[in-house]
């Protein structure tokens, strides 16, 4: 008896509390009737929306493709990365992270090129990621097509094979406009031979650029700006960079602190610099391999990053090729080329890596190790 007190039927409650108008009384059938269909007719986009957000939260791990040769499916499934109006807008990466090899296309690949180019393929194909090419044709006056379609036959008849379209510089240039638009930078009127005679001043750090004219007046570029007129020549723009230096992580080298200076972002040309890091980031690469000649540039590099608020890949700066007289591999030191050297181009690519008598890249690839890597120069004999 107490319990039907205390808590009521079901019904009876529903009824009792739920009909505003006559308190005590039981709502009419129609108001229950009608109240059940709200009810539905409201729960049902809440219904849909929850069963969306399941489903997409299940998406990536129900339908993602398994091993190795499954990313390599989802890379190339992939829209395309072409430019879409702005440099940070590449398509979202969902693997975990992509490596490249960007070669400049001024002649045939080398032994030492190739070297580089296999280990950032190993590095990166060992590790998960996606591979990409890049063609550094930014340097007008150097860069050929032809040229560019032999390194890339080279590459892939060697047995590297990389993800998505080749990406050209020369189709990226309103991406770096957009980035350069986006640092702080000034014009500087001097001659090569000026920067010389100013650097070697007392007191100028080695190699950088003196900041003669960082300062100038408006009255004094305009004068200046008029003189390089005269000659037929435009200012170059340079970063007003507010720091020295700059570190970087190296996976061999460790914490490499290089020199920053006001370096140059835009000549007649645009400068390698700006494009690498604008390139870099998008193509998501988070992992960049090449020869270790490069590695005092990489702290620039990484400050443009940071300015431009994108993420600094993880660098591995590789030794490089030498020959007998320990000089960097040229084309001059004999048959060094891909379509010089014969058969056993890869097998002398392997050796030189540590891992001798492979026959194909996929036989280097399930035998190799990112720590396993040589870390001195390979003599060319
Ligand atoms: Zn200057």
């Amino acid at each position: 008896m107490s319990s039907a007190i205390i808590c009521p039927p079901p019904a009876a409650r529903s009824r009792s509390f739920r009909w505003p108008f006559t308190s005590g009384r039981p709502a009419p059938r129609w108001v229950i009737a009608w109240r059940r269909q709200r009810n539905a007719a409201l729960s049902l986009p809440l219904v849909i929306l929850c069963a969306g957000a399941a489903r997409s939260l299940t998406y990536s791990n129900r339908c993602a493709p398994r091993g190795i040769r499954g990313r390599f499916a989802a890379a190339r499934s992939r829209p395309s990365r072409r430019f879409d109006g702005a440099w940070w807008r590449s398509v979202p990466d969902t693997t975990s992270g992509a490596g490249r090899y960007a070669p400049s296309p001024s002649g045939d690949l080398h032994f030492g090129n190739l070297r580089t180019a296999l280990l950032a393929w190993l590095c990166a194909r060992s590790t998960g990621r996606a591979f990409y090419m890049r063609v550094e044709d930014i340097d007008s006056g150097r860069s050929s097509d032809a040229s560019a379609a032999r390194q890339l036959e080279d590459l892939a008849a060697l047995g590297v094979d990389w993800d998505g379209e080749v990406l050209y510089q020369h189709t990226r240039f309103a991406a770096y406009e957009d980035a350069l638009r986006r640092l702080p930078t000034y014009e500087c009127y001097c001659s090569r031979k000026d920067i010389l005679a100013a650097a070697a001043a007392p007191h100028a750090l080695l190699g950088a650029y003196p900041g003669t004219c960082r300062d100038l007046s408006e009255a004094e570029r305009d004068h200046r700006r008029a003189a390089l007129r005269a000659q037929g020549r435009v200012p170059a723009l340079r970063l007003r960079s507010t720091v020295n230096s700059w570190t970087v992580t190296d996976e061999f080298v460790g914490d490499y602190v290089g020199l920053v200076d006001d370096m140059v972002l835009k000549r007649a040309d645009w400068a390698y610099n700006l494009a690498v890091v604008v390139d870099d980031a998008f193509q998501n690469i988070d992992q960049v391999v090449r020869g270790d000649d490069l590695l005092s540039s990489a702290p620039r590099q990484a400050y443009l990053a940071h300015l431009l608020g994108v993420a600094t890949p993880r660098y591995i700066h590789v030794p490089l090729v030498l020959n007998a007289a320990g000089q960097r591999l040229a084309k001059r030191d004999g048959p060094v080329t891909f379509r010089e050297m014969g058969d056993d181009v890869l097998e002398r690519l392997g050796a030189s890596i540590g891992l001798p008598g492979a026959r194909s890249a996929a036989e280097l690839l399930e035998r190799f190790s990112i720590g396993a890597i040589p870390r001195e120069p390979f003599i060319w004999l």
